[in-house]
């Protein structure tokens, strides 16, 4: 595993992550939850991205992954950079959801209980709030810091304009604001449009999620959307009419290119967000630990020639 610097931060992270959105909740096969778990750390990856909403039903990702961790690695916690996130909804009423200091902070505690950890590594705001101050969010975050139980903070969907305000609050605080965590992949590519450049001038790590496009970036779906997969589960996020005949013409073609590199699609589809030195680590989802293996053969060649790049660009259009 090789492990990149976030950022100008002192902190690096490894060039592959695992995201216990999907996969991990309740409803989830415990065993083989940890075994991903394990056999993600390991093969070198040491982070295990986390939010209080990951489940169904929310909350229990962090549940089980608590269990997990207390069971079965508890001695390596000095070796894992763990990270949770608060913004979407949680409990009913009006302090259950967004960016207000009190919902906030009271998440990050209920995380913390959940997880059964007394801090956490990084912990991000999920999605920027119309309607509360941004000064007030990024304070709360400030102070999950100064309180101990965040030693690092991020901030997740905020566009490139919000981004460079909440930079400027973050340096008058002198907070260890050290990632972005956008939705990038070969599908998604809103960050390449300014974020990416704030991210960069300002020395700020970036963390794309759903690099695999939940899923449609490999060779799951060219036959149909097959039993058990995410587009196949009502409480899945990928819906059915996402998988469309345009996106899986595309992969056919990236799938070309994959071949002359000696890659499959989605061992591609991770290298090539890997190709700029802003991208810190490339934070995937897994159904087994098949996938995270298959998976981790991405970081054999995350380089890309002119030709390559200019040909992969026409295909995505
Ligand atoms: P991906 O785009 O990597 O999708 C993961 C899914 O792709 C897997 O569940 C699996 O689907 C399929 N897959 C993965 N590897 C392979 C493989 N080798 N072969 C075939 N299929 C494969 O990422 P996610 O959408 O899961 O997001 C990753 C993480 O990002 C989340 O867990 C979470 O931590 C974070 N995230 C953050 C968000 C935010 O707002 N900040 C929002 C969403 C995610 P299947 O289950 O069908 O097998």
């Amino acid at each position: 595993m090789n492990y990149r610097r976030c950022g100008n931060s002192g902190l690096k992270l490894p060039e592959l992550s695992l995201g216990l959105w999907h996969n991990f909740g309740h409803v989830d096969n415990q065993d083989t939850a940890a075994e991903m778990i394990t056999y993600s750390f390991d093969h070198g990856i040491t982070h295990f991205d986390l939010a209080n909403n990951y489940g169904p039903p929310p909350g229990s990702a962090e549940e089980n992954f608590g269990k997990i961790l207390k069971r079965e690695m508890a001695q390596y916690r000095d070796e894992m950079i763990i990270s949770s996130k608060a913004g979407y909804l949680m409990w009913p009423g009006p302090y259950g959801e967004w960016g207000s200091r009190k919902y906030v902070l009271a998440s990050l505690d209920q995380s913390l209980k959940r997880m059964q950890l007394d801090y956490v590594d990084i912990f991000y705001s999920h999605r920027p709030d119309p309607e509360t101050p941004l000064e007030e969010t990024i304070l709360a975050l400030d102070i999950a810091v100064k309180q101990g139980k965040a030693l690092y903070v991020g901030i997740s969907n905020y566009t490139a304009e919000q981004t460079e305000a909440a930079i400027a609050i973050f340096n008058e605080l002198k907070t260890p604001f050290i990632i972005h965590q956008p939705k990038y992949s070969m599908f998604e590519r809103w960050s390449e449009d300014g974020l990416l450049d704030v991210l960069s001038n300002n020395g700020v790590g970036c963390i794309p999620f759903s690099p695999l496009a939940q899923g449609l970036l490999t060779e799951k779906y060219l036959k149909g959307i097959p039993e058990g997969s995410r587009a196949s589960k009502e409480h899945g996020f990928l819906q059915k009419d996402q998988v469309t005949d345009e996106r899986i013409g595309k992969v056919l073609k990236l799938q070309e290119i994959a071949q002359e590199r000696d890659q499959s699609i989605t061992q591609l589809a991770i290298a090539w967000l890997l190709r700029t030195d802003t991208v810190t680590s490339v934070l995937i989802g897994a159904s087994s630990t098949r996938q995270i293996g298959e998976n981790l053969g991405s970081l054999k060649n995350t380089s890309f020639s002119e030709e390559e790049l200019t040909r992969i660009d026409a295909i995505l259009g």
